[in-house]
């Protein structure tokens, strides 16, 4: 099996009746992004910048994020890197930016920690910027967003961010912009988030914790965590309709992409993208290659009918196993 992974490396994720899908990687450490390039990997749909953070006992400067974010870049160009702007707080804290609440998932995390701050988002994405000098191969994505206004603001220093390396003489595109859709008031947005930036992508281990409100790290409640739950496909395939009635492309970089059964269901309901734990790239290829997207239409169809997480991701699991 190992070996027939390791040719399907240089193939692409295409249907049995041609429907191509990229498949990309999430990244944080260098590790994730060597083993990326071993599997095949058409881009880098989440880094998540945080992971370098977490690993200093200070903020980076300007110049050591430079350099980070430049390897990164270099290793995949001239593949996109989505580099996602620091998303701390909730269960990711940094020893010397202490957030102490009572609600941390609820609380001061992603988005409204750099807003807040603009000191230090505008140093990251200048860094961003900087270090994206000759490749251009750099996305730029907004973590947490929950509503048009914070959208607004963060454009605004990526702008103003933009125009100050330009002055120091760097030469770089303005990047690409997205953003994140894991809170449920992003779902009921998508038009006018959409008309904002240029591509969305699905936080869906973030937008399940909040659609069901069972906290992610939560063992006491990991049963009620339910990735298929019928109000999360719901939310999935409404999110996927609203961003191509705006014509912007869509993704999906939660767990649920990285897993075969999830990876299907995703296609059928016609995202453009997966992005992925490199681990899981080439499971998720080989089952996509063994299948027809009509044939996933259909099951997906099915599948809307069904009240329960659990018979639904048995449901999918038989399916794939009859077409073999
Ligand atoms: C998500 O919420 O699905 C996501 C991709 O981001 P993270 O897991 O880093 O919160
Ligand atoms: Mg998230």
């Amino acid at each position: 099996l190992q070996e027939d992974l390791e040719v399907l490396r240089d193939e692409p994720a295409i249907t049995l009746d041609g429907h191509r899908i990229p498949l990309w990687v999430n990244t944080g450490l260098l590790t994730d992004a060597l083993r990326s390039l071993d599997r095949g990997a058409e881009g880098v749909g989440l880094y998540r910048t945080e992971v370098p953070f977490m690993m200093q006992d200070r903020f980076p400067s300007e110049s050591e994020q430079q350099k980070i974010y430049r390897q990164q870049l270099e290793m995949f160009a001239p593949a996109p890197v989505t580099m996602r702007t620091l998303d701390i707080g909730g269960d990711k804290s940094l020893t010397y930016f202490p957030i102490n609440e009572a609600n941390p998932f609820l609380g001061w995390r992603g988005i409204r920690v750099t807003l807040d701050h603009p000191e230090i988002f505008l140093v990251q994405v200048r860094a961003m910027l900087k270090a994206s000098e000759g490749l251009n191969n750099l996305r730029i994505m907004l973590p947490m967003i929950s509503s048009v206004h914070e959208v607004d603001e963060a454009l605004h220093l990526i702008y103003r961010a933009h125009a100050e390396v330009i002055e120091e003489g760097c030469d770089v595109d303005m990047p690409q912009v997205g953003v994140m859709i894991e809170v449920p008031s992003a779902v009921f947005q998508i038009r006018d988030l959409g008309l904002r930036v240029d591509f969305l992508s699905v936080g869906s281990n973030d937008l399940t914790q909040y659609l069901l409100a069972v906290d992610r790290n939560n063992p006491r409640v990991a049963d009620l965590y339910q990735a298929f739950h019928p109000a999360v496909l719901s939310a999935l395939k409404i999110i996927a309709e609203a961003a191509h009635e705006v014509g912007k492309p869509v993704s999906v970089c939660g767990e649920l992409a990285g897993n075969p059964l999830g990876s299907v269901l995703l296609m059928a309901m016609g995202y453009d993208m997966l992005s992925m734990n490199a681990t899981n790239l080439p499971k998720v290829k080989s089952v996509i290659r063994g299948i027809n997207l009509e044939w996933a239409q259909r099951l997906l169809d099915q599948v809307m009918q069904i009240e329960s997480a659990h018979v639904i991701a048995a449901m999918v699991q038989l399916a794939l196993e009859k077409e073999g």
